[in-house]
This record gives structure tokens, C-alpha cells and sequence, in this order.
């Protein structure tokens, strides 16, 4: 079958798409899946540079979010058969742990992401446990589910699950292109907060103003915490949702308000911040860590994209032969929204 491989960890230009990678076979409770849609996440960026403590069986396939047909089914597989449409919940959970038993899958001891310690959706087909299946509603289409998934169960999770945000709560999300960032936008808007949204372009920040976000602040033209101070009538806001770490978490506690909520979902600009810990004590503020998601969050998620509550943000689709080119123009933040790659 056609995947995009790579032998060594690293840059960009070890990653190629190949045509008889070997069609995986589905075990117990497993299906295989003809992808007709995958997208890319920076987690894909990140398994192909590796890191330390980092050991794949090589070559690996990357890629976490799928829909498509199913083409085969493992034993002991009920309730499904070929040619159903599904789209793929990207966390893999033991599904016998007591976290896993009380919903919580995101909180399993041996929890990953699809394509990230096992081959993931990058390729023409790809084997998923039975579990993470949920039916495609007829006039869905397969991009549209695979540009959701990942993010959108994400965004959900930290929004709604872990921030427990209410109507006319005013939330910044740090950053307007990204996957995260689009679904966050729209996700605040569906609970009824009012939405501040910091981008580092004009161009950006009108997209994010076409998914609902009410305040545009552009961190290339003034300070933008003080930006969030000053728009909020020097309060600050409830909830601010920041995936970019290093570069903007300390804004991001400054753009708070006393008692604010910061949820924290990822670190795309590096991991370790030199923090004045008063801040957060004086301010009582609550940090908030949240990655991925429970089923249940997924399917909650998955519902408002099926019904048209939720837009899955589509910057660009591709062939996967050029998952390289996809991937560079992800490095480079040039897309607004989830790449998509049709095998
Ligand atoms: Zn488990």
C-alpha cells in the first residue's frame, strides 16, 4: 500500500511516501480502515524529529486523525461491516484500567495517540481498535471528520470538561490559525462566552473573526496582554487557552482576571518557563493542564461537527504524496487551519 515513511528520526526530507509498504492485518477488536482522509497535527512533526526515550519500530507511519471505509474486520469484532463510514478517535487506552472502566480514557496508564508509538494514518490503510469507531452520518464528508477529530475532541475537553466554561465568560485563545485555536474559537462561541482572540496577522485575525471570535487583538501592532487588560475594562479575562507555552504563557497569566483559569494544551513554542510564582497565588489563578480527551468528549464533539454547530477549519488538501510539502507549510504556520491529505 502507498504510505508516507520514514527510517530515521528527524527533519522534513526523511519522511517519503512509498507504494508497497506492507497492508497491516487487524487483531482482536481491531478493524482495518481505507483512509480517505487524513490530517495533519504538529504531534506528526514531533514523532519524526523524535525525541529522547522516543523508541518506534521503524519505519514508522505517522498520523492521528482518519475517516473512511472499513475494509476488513478483526475477531471478535460485532456491530460493524466493510464499507461502513467512520471516522477514528485518535486515543488509544488500554480499555481495562480502572481509569479506561470509569470513562477516562485520556487518564490510562498506557494511554498514546494513534501514530505516535504505533503506525498511524498516514497511509492508504490503517488498523484501529474497534472502540474508536464512530459512524459518519451520510452528509458528512471524510474531510470534514478528519480535520475534527484530534482537535476538535481537544479543544472540547479543555474547554468545556476540564475549564467548565459558562455563558458570558470571557475567554482568549492565544493564537487564531491553528487546529486547536479554530475549534477553540468556535467552541467558546457555542457556550455563549465572548471571544478574544490574539494573532500575529491581519489576515489571521479576520479568518478568526469569520468563526465567531468577537475581539481581535494583533500581537505584531501592540503589547497584547495589555490589550486584554484594557478591552476588558481593565478585569481581565475568565479563561485563556494557550497551546504556544514558552513564548506567551506569562502573558497569558497576565491577561487573566483574580480567580482566572488558564488551560493549558500544549507548548508548540518550547516547554520551560522562568515564572514569578506569585502571580499565581496573589491572583489565584488555576492552571489547568488538559491533552486530548475521554470517548465521550469525542463523541460530544464529533455530534456538533455532524449537526453543523462546530466547522471543521480546512486550509488546504493534498495528495498524500505531498504529505512533505503539507508538513513544511505546517512547520511554517503558513495554513489556516488542518491540512488534509487524501490517500
Ligand atoms: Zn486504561
Amino acid at each position: 500500500m502507498k504510505a508516507a515513511i520514514f527510517t530515521e528520526h528527524g527533519p522534513v526530507e526523511r519522511l517519503r511516501v512509498v507504494g508497497d509498504f506492507p497492508v497491516p492485518e487487524p487483531g482482536e477488536g481491531e478493524v482495518r480502515l481505507r483512509v480517505r482522509a487524513a490530517a495533519l497535527n504538529r504531534l506528526d512533526l514531533f514523532v519524526r524529529e523524535g525525541w529522547p526515550g522516543l523508541d518506534l519500530a521503524l519505519p514508522h507511519v505517522g498520523g492521528a486523525d482518519a475517516a473512511g471505509e472499513l475494509e476488513a474486520l478483526g475477531p471478535g469484532v460485532s456491530g460493524w461491516q466493510a464499507g461502513d463510514r467512520v471516522v477514528v478517535n485518535p486515543s488509544l487506552s488500554c480499555g481495562r484500567c480502572a481509569a479506561c472502566l470509569a470513562g477516562q480514557q485520556q487518564l490510562c496508564d498506557s494511554f498514546s495517540i494513534l501514530g505516535e508509538h504505533s503506525r498511524g494514518t498516514l497511509a492508504e490503510y490503517v488498523v484501529v481498535p474497534a472502540r474508536n469507531l464512530l459512524r459518519l452520518p451520510e452528509d458528512v464528508d471524510y474531510a470534514t471528520a478528519a480535520a475534527a477529530g484530534l482537535v476538535t475532541l481537544t479543544a472540547w475537553h479543555s474547554l468545556i470538561t476540564r475549564g467548565g466554561l459558562r455563558p458570558g465568560e470571557q475567554v482568549l485563545v492565544v493564537g487564531a490559525s491553528g487546529g486547536v485555536n479554530t475549534a477553540s474559537i468556535q467552541i467558546a462561541k457555542l457556550a455563549g462566552a465572548r471571544v478574544l482572540v490574539v494573532g500575529s496577522s491581519a489576515e489571521k485575525l479576520q479568518q478568526a473573526a469569520a468563526l465567531g471570535a468577537d475581539v481581535l487583538i494583533n500581537r505584531a501592532e501592540e503589547d497584547w496582554s495589555r490589550a486584554v487588560f484594557r478591552l476588558t475594562e481593565r478585569r481581565g479575562v475568565d479563561v485563556v487557552v494557550d497551546n504556544v507555552g514558552a513564548e506567551t504563557l506569562f502573558g497569558s497569566i497576565r491577561a487573566l482576571r483574580k480567580g482566572g483559569r488558564l488551560l493549558i494544551v500544549g507548548a508548540t513554542s518550547g516547554p520551560h518557563l522562568n515564572l514569578d510564582i506569585r502571580y499565581l497565588f496573589a491572583r489565584q489563578i488555576s492552571l489547568i493542564g488538559s491533552t486530548m480527551a475521554p470517548h465521550s468528549d469525542f463523541v460530544r464533539a464529533m455530534q456538533r461537527v455532524f449537526a453543523g454547530d462546530l466547522r471543521a477549519v480546512i486550509g488546504r488538501k493534498l495528495p498524500l504524496e505531498e504529505v512533505a510539502a503539507g508538513q513544511r507549510a505546517l512547520e511554517r504556520g503558513e495554513v489556516f487551519g488542518k491540512i488534509v491529505l487524501e490517500p
